[in-house]
């Protein structure tokens, strides 16, 4: 976890179009160019899920850019009453968008449509 040298926020790794990493901080956009070393720990991974139909599809790795917005839903797991969200556009217009949760709790992922 870095901190911003001018206002003490966390700073975020972002990616930038000509490939290298920074950390930019998000209070006052402040920005630090990493060492090559350190680049690779902040690698952006991606994460290939399975859905039930057998699709594969390819989700950036959101942590590592921004945490993700929590939202107040119950966990059919173990009942906790706070998961992570994000969004999915299936590859069907028809079937539109698709919202994962993931419970903060016991890490148990579903999703809605
Ligand atoms: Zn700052
Ligand atoms: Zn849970």
């Amino acid at each position: 976890m870095e901190f911003c040298p001018k206002c003490n926020s966390v700073m975020f790794p972002t990616k930038t179009d000509n490939g290298t990493v920074k950390l930019r901080c998000r209070s006052c956009n402040y920005t630090i160019e990493l060492e090559k070393e350190s680049v690779e720990k902040y690698k952006i991974k991606k994460e290939i899920k399975h859905t039930p139909r057998d699709k594969t599809v390819i989700i950036e790795d959101a942590d590592a850019v921004q945490p993700m917005p929590t939202v107040k839903v119950s966990c059919p797991k173990c009942n906790h009453n706070k998961a992570v969200y994000w969004q999915l556009q299936t590859r069907s217009a028809d079937e539109g968008s698709t919202i994962f949760y993931r419970c903060i709790k016991c890490h148990h992922t579903w999703r809605t449509y």
